[in-house]
């Protein structure tokens, strides 16, 4: 495991062990919609049926994401539907990834949820691709909440979260194996160190079409934030994730996957237009800042994600 942080080490302990939460995927709504067939949900039991070439996936792939969402700034509010609106629609599944790397024996067996094997990653995402989903941006998530705009068939939403080298090394070139885009929610406390990307790995990620969006300074629970910490937290990273981009960053991720009402207006009142949590419950008065994703557990088989997927949203 990694204990490199050289100023954060507490931190680093807890990112290793539970960088986000230790809930299971299932606990969430578990909400099941008259639109679920709509949303492809029925489709499971064609998972064994997938090509075993991906190329055609590949290439429907790369068709859907040629169509980048509108940028958020760009949907009049009146268009946008309320809350009830926004929380009614099927939600998208969105997958939530860590470190990706072969577990050693020092992986605890906790840790090992948030460590998946380059090969059952590798798996994981080519089960997608053989499936026939297509991976989408936040802007087409945004739109689609906000106004009901349309999504390529069988959305997923691919996030990686905490900084980790091997999002770069790893997921980057496998993700573009199948034309799949992801979103990137990076903590800049670790940006340079060893084993976690550089500016230019961020700034190339952005380059070439993925979302690049904020996870902290170095990880704090965004429930503790007071006073000062809303400026070293969120203010100096957007800056820092700005500079390198030279994009506006909209998205915000929560370190564990932890929120309070309280966060919705510091966030909104510095650009954030949307922030996404893990497996709990949505908050119905604010769907788009507690949108929700399922951690892509390293025990996972292809088959057991699907099913998970399938489950939660
Ligand atoms: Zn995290």
């Amino acid at each position: 495991m990694k204990n490199l942080f050289p100023i954060a080490a507490v931190v680093a302990a807890t990112l290793s062990l539970a960088a986000c939460d230790s809930k299971t995927a299932t606990t969430g709504e578990a909400r099941t919609t008259p639109d679920a067939e709509a949303m492809g949900k029925t489709d499971s039991a064609k998972i064994d049926e997938a090509a075993p070439t991906s190329g055609t996936a590949a290439v429907a792939a790369d068709e859907a994401n040629a169509k980048p969402g509108p940028d958020p700034s760009t949907i009049p509010a009146a268009k946008a539907g309320d809350a009830a609106a926004i929380y009614a629609r099927p939600q998208v599944p969105i997958l939530c990834y860590h470190q990706i790397r072969d577990w050693t024996a020092r992986d605890s067996k906790g840790a090992k949820d948030y460590i998946i094997p380059i090969a059952a990653f590798k798996a994981q995402i080519k089960m997608l691709a053989d499936s026939g989903y297509h991976s989408i941006q936040p802007d087409q998530l945004y739109a689609y909440l906000t106004t009901g705009a349309k999504l390529p068939s069988k959305p997923v939403m691919l996030t990686f979260d905490d900084t980790d080298l091997d999002q770069f090394t790893i997921a980057r070139p496998t993700l573009a194996q199948y034309g799949y885009k992801g979103v990137y929610f990076v903590m800049t406390v670790s940006l340079g160190r060893p084993h976690y990307m550089t500016k230019d790995m961020v700034k190339q990620l952005s380059d070439e079409g993925n979302q690049i969006g904020s996870h902290t300074w170095d990880h704090h629970n965004v429930k503790k934030y007071q006073g000062k910490d809303w400026e070293t937290q969120i203010d100096k990273p957007t800056k820092t994730l700005e500079d390198i981009t030279g994009k506006k960053i909209k998205y915000f991720a929560y370190p564990f996957g932890l929120w309070n009402t309280q966060a919705f207006p510091e966030l909104k009142k510095r650009g954030f237009v949307a922030a996404f949590s893990l497996a709990e419950k949505r908050d119905q008065q604010d769907p788009l800042f507690t949108i929700r994703r399922i951690i892509a557990s390293g025990y996972w088989s292809p088959r057991t994600l699907h099913n998970n997927m399938v489950q939660s949203f």
